[in-house]
C-alpha cells in the first residue's frame, strides 16, 4: 500500500484538499503501507516555496506527515524522456493552433450542437512557420478505458469522446496530466484517492500507465464536501487550519469530521490518527456528497475535550490547571481555550455579578458556615445542607447565588466537585467573609 496526496502549491491547504490528504494517510496508515506528499509545482507562474512550507506544515501539525515528499519541478529531466520515449511511440504529437483559434473551433462544434472535441488531424500536423508547437497525447481510440473504481464501482470511458490532452506547453514546461503519471508509476503508487472532479482526467492517465508500460493504479474518487447549504461556498472552501484556530478547535475535532463525511460510517470523535485508521474503510464511501459544517466539529471537539486525558493535554494548559481541575473541568468545556477562565477561578481574580441585597446576607451567612467547614468532597454538601436549614432557601434560590460568587459564572461543572479545588480562603473571600 503506498498512497500520495498531490497538493499544489498555489496557497494553503483548505478543508477539502485536508480530507484527501486524510484518505490517503489513512489508507496508508491503515495498511502499515507507505504515504507520500508531492508538490505539484509545474506552473511556476502560481507555485511559491512558500506555499510548499505551508503545506508541510500544516500537514504536521494535523498529524499527517508524509513518509517522504518530493517536488515536480525536480523531476523535469525524466519527464521529458518519457516524453521522448511517447514521442517515438507515436503517441505524442505537435500541435500548432492558437487558443484563439481553439477557442474558435469550440465554439464552431458547439454551435452545430457537436460536442467540443478536439479534431486530431489524419496524420502529423503540418509545422507552421516560426511557432513552437504545444504537445498531445494520443489517446488509443481502439481501446475502451475500464476501471473498477474504490467509490463509484465500475467505470467506462469511449476515448473517443474525450480530446486528445494537452500535456505540454509551447515553452517546454509541463501540464498535471502526464507527470503525475510518470511520478505515480515511478513511486509505484499502488492506490490514488482523489476527488470525482478528476474521473475525466483518470480515464485518460489510465491510457497514459498503459502507454509507458507502468502497472494502472487502483482509483477512488471521492464524493465532493459540501456545506450543509449546498455547494461549499467559496469562503468555506477556502478555510484551513486558520479557520480552526480562530474557533478554537482541536485537529482532530476537524478530522474526525472529514474522515467520516460521505460514508456509511457515523462520525466519531477519534483521539488520534491511528484510532481513524483502523476504522477507515472505502467501501463505506457513498456517492452523494460529503456534507461538511462547522457546527459539527464543534460538537466533537466538545466530545474529544471531553474524553481527553490530562496527560495528553498538560503541555497546553494554564500552569493553575493540574490533574484533579482537569479532571473536574473537561466534562463541561466546548473549547480547550475556555481553561484560561477557569484558571482565573480556581488561582486567580474572578468579576462576580453584584449580588442583590437579600443574596449579599445569604452569602455573608454561607461564608461563617463554610468558615468553619473541613474543606474536602463533602464541604458543599454540609455548606449547602446548613444553609437550607439556616435560611430557609432551597433549589435554584439556594445554589445559584453561591455558584455565581464563588465562579463568577452561572453555570459550570458540579459545585461539589469544584468548590474544594479553590482555595478556601480565597473562596470565603468570594463569599465577602
Ligand atoms: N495537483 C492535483 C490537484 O491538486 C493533483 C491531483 C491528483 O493527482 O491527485 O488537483
Amino acid at each position: 500500500m503506498k498512497t500520495r496526496f498531490a497538493p499544489s502549491p498555489t496557497g494553503r491547504l483548505h478543508v477539502g484538499n485536508i480530507r484527501t490528504a486524510l484518505h490517503n494517510c489513512l489508507l496508508a496508515r491503515k495498511a502499515g503501507g507507505q504515504f507520500l506528499l508531492r508538490l505539484d509545482d509545474t506552473d511556476v507562474e502560481r507555485s511559491r516555496p512558500e506555499f510548499a512550507d505551508a503545506i508541510r506544515h500544516d500537514l504536521d501539525r494535523l498529524g499527517l506527515t508524509p513518509d517522504a515528499s518530493f517536488c515536480q519541478s525536480d523531476r523535469i529531466v525524466r519527464y521529458a524522456e518519457v516524453f521522448d520515449a511517447l514521442q517515438r511511440a507515436g503517441r505524442v504529437y505537435a500541435c500548432y493552433e492558437t487558443p484563439e483559434e481553439l477557442e474558435l473551433r469550440r465554439k464552431v462544434l458547439l454551435g452545430r450542437g457537436l460536442p467540443p472535441i478536439y479534431e486530431r488531424p489524419e496524420g502529423e500536423n503540418a509545422p507552421v512557420e516560426g511557432v513552437a508547437p504545444h504537445w498531445r497525447f494520443r489517446l488509443d481510440h481502439a481501446a475502451p478505458i475500464e476501471w473498477e473504481d474504490a467509490v463509484r464501482g465500475p467505470q467506462r470511458f469511449e476515448p473517443a469522446n474525450l480530446s486528445d490532452p494537452v500535456i505540454r506547453r509551447a515553452d517546454g514546461s509541463w501540464l498535471y496530466l502526464l507527470p503525475s503519471v510518470i511520478d505515480d508509476a515511478d513511486h509505484a503508487i499502488s492506490h490514488v484517492v482523489r476527488g470525482e472532479d478528476h474521473v475525466t482526467n483518470s480515464a485518460i492517465q489510465l491510457q497514459m500507465f498503459d502507454a509507458i508500460g507502468a502497472d494502472r493504479p487502483t482509483l477512488a474518487h471521492t464524493a465532493l464536501i459540501v456545506s450543509e447549504e449546498g455547494k461549499l461556498s467559496k469562503r468555506a472552501g477556502a478555510e484551513g487550519l486558520a479557520a480552526l484556530d480562530d474557533r478554537g478547535f482541536e485537529p482532530m475535532a476537524l478530522l474526525s469530521v472529514l474522515a467520516r463525511i460521505g460514508t456509511s460510517q457515523p462520525v466519531e470523535p477519534a483521539p488520534d490518527i491511528a484510532a481513524l485508521a483502523a476504522g477507515f474503510d472505502l467501501a463505506s464511501f457513498g456517492r452523494a456528497p460529503a456534507r461538511f459544517a462547522w457546527d459539527e466539529v464543534a460538537i466533537v471537539n466538545a466530545r474529544l475535550l471531553h474524553a481527553t486525558d490530562y496527560a495528553d493535554v498538560v503541555d497546553r494548559l494554564p500552569a493553575a490547571i493540574d490533574a484533579a481541575r482537569w479532571q473536574v473541568l473537561r466534562g463541561n468545556l466546548e473549547r480547550l481555550d475556555e481553561t484560561a477562565g477557569w484558571a482565573a477561578v480556581f488561582d486567580g481574580e474572578i468579576e462576580a455579578p453584584e449580588p442583590s441585597e437579600e443574596d449579599r446576607a445569604y452569602l455573608a451567612a454561607a461564608g461563617a458556615v463554610a468558615a468553619g467547614l473541613e474543606w474536602d468532597e463533602e464541604a458543599w454538601g454540609k455548606l449547602t445542607t446548613a444553609l437550607k436549614a439556616r435560611t430557609g432557601r432551597k433549589g435554584k434560590a439556594l445554589f445559584l447565588p453561591l455558584r455565581r460568587a464563588l465562579t463568577g459564572r452561572s453555570a459550570g461543572p458540579e459545585m461539589a466537585a469544584l468548590l474544594p479545588l479553590i482555595d478556601k480562603r480565597r473562596a470565603l473571600a468570594r463569599l465577602g467573609s
